[in-house]
């Protein structure tokens, strides 16, 4: 029986741009195995010497879609393998990928908690697998997504985001933009702080279970404010994308 960690061959079915620095990856899999939301891949590239590099990318979609997956990957500037799949790969390309990988930082659709999802850029991956796996299930939780983004034009998925919102189903979303604002923002305009998590999580109650993914800085100053605001430490998963603090 093939085990997650098996390496297999997924073709590249589809590319499609989010922002101008993210392009989502739709991956046909010869041996899909439906995931849990929130967990990961492996992509690993050999080239022709025999140099191997390898990331992990959050799977986007959500489990319900059989026999693919889409990673969203956000282009690293002198990045190794995030470079390559955005500048080299085509559609009908091949790839080699494990997977799904992770226990942890995962939310079935079958529990009833109130959900505080919280990312940064492209943390906003794995939440937004919970976030369809959530719709597609027909869950009604209360779910609150806290997201920051530089600007407007890095916002991945704005528009399903708000689509999904509008249908009532207890989805909310709160946008941070760091950087600039449009004309007539009504969001957040500042980074992640004590003021605006009390915002969001006081309509939640205190028996939610909070999710953060995002650059290494953004995600413990989160955790760390959630504790301080009387969240449990065991109610809070993290995940760290990489290095930098700045959205
Ligand atoms: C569990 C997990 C899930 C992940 N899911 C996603 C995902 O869904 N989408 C996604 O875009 N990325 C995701 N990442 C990050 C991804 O694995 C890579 O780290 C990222 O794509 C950079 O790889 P690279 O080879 O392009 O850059 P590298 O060649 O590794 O690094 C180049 C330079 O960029 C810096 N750098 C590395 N990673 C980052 C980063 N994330 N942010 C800013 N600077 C960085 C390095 O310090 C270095 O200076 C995930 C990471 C983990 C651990």
């Amino acid at each position: 029986m093939r085990q997650p960690l098996d390496w297999q061959i997924a073709s590249v079915k589809d590319i499609r741009p989010e922002t101008a620095s993210v392009k989502t990856f739709t991956l046909a899999l010869p041996n899909w195995t439906a995931h849990r939301a929130g967990q990961h891949y492996d992509i690993r590239l050999t080239a022709e010497d025999g140099y191997q590099a390898q990331r992990s990318y959050s799977i986007a979609s959500e489990p319900e879609r059989r026999g693919e997956i889409d990673l969203t990957i956000e282009r690293i500037e002198d990045g190794e393998v995030s470079t390559y799949m955005h500048e080299v790969l085509v559609e009908g390309d091949q790839i080699e990928v494990r997977g799904p990988i992770g226990g942890y930082f995962v939310w079935d659709a079958s529990s009833r908690d109130q959900l505080l999802l919280i990312a940064g850029g492209s943390g906003v991956v794995p939440l937004m697998s919970m976030i369809r796996h959530r719709a597609s299930a027909g869950a009604s939780n209360a779910t609150h997504l806290l997201y920051s983004s530089r600007t407007f034009d890095d916002v991945i998925y704005y528009q399903e985001l708000e689509k999904l919102k509008s249908k009532g189903k207890g989805l909310e979303v709160f946008h941070t933009l760091t950087r600039s604002q449009p004309a007539g923002w009504s969001g957040f305009d500042r980074r992640i702080d004590e003021a605006m998590l009390k915002e969001v999580v006081k309509p939640l109650g205190k028996s939610l279970q909070a999710f953060i993914c995002g650059p290494t800085l953004l995600v413990e100053s989160a955790a760390n404010t959630l504790v301080k605001i009387g969240i449990k430490p065991n109610q809070i998963r993290t995940e760290r994308f990489g290095p930098t603090g700045t959205a």
